[in-house]
């Protein structure tokens, strides 16, 4: 194998998951799945949206805790399988220790010089979520498409065919217009142009949807009566962008939904909630998370 490409087994340290932890994790995402499937049920919402665990700067073992949950438990929940990922370095440790059955997705901030790095080199890493520019796009196609070549050279040795898929890819749109936030203008030419360099001049990607993260106060004020607006905006967005393109609505999920505000999503129609505090608790400051918690040189 080559060295871009490490055999995640031979060099995957022992993870020691703790009991109490990982009991713990599983009933936060229990009660999220709860929660969820009850909001479905109460607005007859028959496609329950997927549920993206933001595990950044959450140890490795928390992921490993949900993804391969213990029988031990009273009545385990089902092994997640997709974990939303903000910083590409601490995406690119997590992907080379944890297994490869683990759906990644990046969530954060992305930067043009990581994006070729981000698409070659994750294993596994099933959507980018934060697209915001053609150069991007573009970048992102490359290195996708450099990975299959060389996956596909590495796999004729061995006679199998497979794993030319496409990266997901949705485009994020700043509903809330706030410049704190990234994303391109709602109902502008670059988000139609934007999807349409994706469609057309992409190869390797394909475009799942679209995303926003909207406003923290727009969130707090939601109540079951009035609906939030950035999430009502994404789907007008969704919409249109659908009808700029030809095609049917359907075909483009939104990516809307975290700890606070996911039932609010849902019933907007929400195709998938990426769901972080409340299932890991309060993240640490950037400067103290670590990856391998539990190991000698991971030590707080
Ligand atoms: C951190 C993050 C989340 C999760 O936020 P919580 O409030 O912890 O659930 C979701 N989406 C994006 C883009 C994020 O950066």
């Amino acid at each position: 194998m080559s060295a871009e490409h490490p055999d995640v087994s031979s060099d995957m340290p022992p993870l020691k998951i703790d009991p109490a932890r990982s009991s713990t994790l599983l009933q936060n995402i229990s009660s999220i799945h709860t929660r969820i499937s009850s909001t479905c049920k109460s607005h007859n919402i028959s496609k329950v949206p997927r549920l993206v665990a933001v595990s950044k700067l959450k140890p490795a073992t928390d992921i490993l805790a949900l993804h391969q949950p213990s029988a031990d438990q009273p009545s385990p929940p089902p092994p997640q399988l997709h974990f939303g990922e903000n910083y590409v370095q601490e995406l690119l440790e997590k992907s080379k220790l944890l297994p490869q059955s683990i759906k990644w997705h990046f969530i954060g901030g992305l930067q043009s010089n990581k994006c070729a790095q981000l698409a070659k080199n994750v294993h596994s890493l099933w959507a980018v979520e934060s697209v915001d520019s053609a150069k991007k796009a573009q970048l992102l196609d490359k290195g996708r498409g450099q990975r299959n070549e060389e996956l596909k050279k590495e796999q004729d040795g061995n006679g199998a065919a497979d794993a030319e898929e496409m990266l997901r890819v949705f485009v994020q749109v700043n509903t809330s217009g706030e410049e704190s936030k990234s994303g391109v203008e709602p109902k502008s030419e670059d988000l139609v142009n934007l999807c349409k360099t994706i469609r057309e001049e992409c190869s390797n990607l394909k475009l799942q949807g679209l995303m926003t993260i909207g406003a923290i106060a727009r969130s707090k004020a939601t109540t079951p009566e009035t609906e939030n607006e950035d999430f009502v905006n994404l789907r007008e967005n969704r919409d249109w962008v659908a009808k700029e393109l030809g095609v049917d609505s359907e075909e483009l999920e939104l990516s809307m939904g975290m700890s606070e505000d996911f039932e609010s999503a849902i019933r907007q129609g929400s195709d998938e909630v990426r769901v972080g505090s409340t299932i890991f608790g309060e993240r640490p400051p950037k400067s103290e998370a670590k990856v391998l918690e539990n190991t000698e040189d991971g030590k707080k």
